[in-house]
């Protein structure tokens, strides 16, 4: 039989999630915290909970897809939260990107009470979201990896098993360094041939199908072209991110360089009240600096 599943947290990614679970046949149930995210679900198949807890109570696998650690504690923990319906041998999956140490305790918290978890969070943008391409990286115990898998595959194309609990978070936090970092070389190298006056969108072709090339290359930059800095992936998330790498990275007394670099300039966008643009919002500040305007002229 068919596992039913619930997902909470209906935002720019768990929606498009819930709406492929559903596409694929799994029976659905949903909780939002503003709840008319969840009716536009509930018109598309999906049954509409009225609490976190009253979820879990109708399902077998519970999804989290909420914003920061403190969320998932709330929406998991919390008055009415979903540990409070669960029953042994439930699974819950966090596919948020939170702190790989209060992951693990979640998971301590969960087992305690005989149910299992898993940290799955994702990558691929609103748009892997919608087109079902997620990369995910899971953490936890083999047998459960499986048990998701049939979901997982729903909402995914590469689906990896990456360690046990909280390993999840560490490769997805790993994969933020890189977006950041990668995000940066794209506005530098944008700026810097405008500076030269040379066309944006020619530049940006060439560099995209040779060695400069990147998923931001390939995705952001004709956006930023365009000046679309609407989310996808908001710079107050990214900035979340980029404080979880620097949080996790200052207890091994790691330095991490580029990663700093890039929270310190997205410090000026959020100054600015650019907190809700996409993260491609980035190439402002180097524009800032080097006075110059990166956007196709037509
Ligand atoms: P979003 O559009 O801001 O959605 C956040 C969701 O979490 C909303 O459903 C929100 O409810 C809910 N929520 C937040 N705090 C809550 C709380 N305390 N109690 C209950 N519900 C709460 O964000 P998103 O872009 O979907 O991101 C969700 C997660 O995926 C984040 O961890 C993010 O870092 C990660 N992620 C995002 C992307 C991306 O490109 N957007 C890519 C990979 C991973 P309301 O509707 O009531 O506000």
């Amino acid at each position: 039989m068919r596992e039913r599943v619930g997902v909470i947290g209906l935002g720019i990614m768990g929606k498009p999630m819930a709406r492929n679970l559903l596409k694929a046949g799994v029976p659905v149930t949903v909780w939002n915290r503003t709840r008319a995210k969840a009716e536009e679900l509930g018109k598309e198949g999906a049954a509409v909970a009225a609490t976190p807890k009253a979820l879990a109570e109708r399902s077998d696998i519970v999804i989290t897809m909420v914003t920061n650690s403190p969320d998932v504690e709330h929406v998991l923990f919390g008055a009415d939260g979903a540990l409070h319906g669960a029953r042994t041998d439930q699974l819950f999956i966090d596919m948020s990107t939170i702190s790989p140490v209060v992951t693990r305790s979640i998971a301590e918290r969960c087992a305690a009470h005989g149910v299992h978890t898993l940290d799955a969070p994702v990558s691929g943008g609103e748009i892997g979201a919608i087109e079902a391409r997620l990369s995910i990286m899971v953490g936890g115990d083999a047998a459960e990896v499986e048990r998701g898998m049939p979901l997982f595959q729903a909402m995914g194309k590469t689906i990896v098993h990456v360690g046990p609990h909280g390993a999840g978070q560490v490769v997805k936090l790993a994969n933020q360094i890189a977006v950041a970092i990668n995000n940066l070389g794209v506005s530098e190298a944008l700026v810097f041939a405008a500076a030269h006056s040379i066309d944006l969108e020619r530049t940006r072709q060439v560099i995209a199908a040779g060695a400069g090339s990147s998923w931001a290359m390939q995705n952001y930059a004709p956006k930023i072209l365009a000046g679309d800095f609407g989310p996808g992936f908001m710079v107050d998330l990214q900035q979340k991110d980029l404080r979880l790498v620097l949080e996790a990275g200052f207890e091994r007394h790691l330095g991490l360089p580029g990663t700093a670099l890039a929270h310190e300039l997205y410090n000026t966008l959020q100054r600015d009240g650019g907190g809700r643009e996409g993260n491609l919002a980035l190439i402002k500040a180097i524009e800032q600096l080097a006075g110059v305007d990166a956007r196709q002229k037509s």
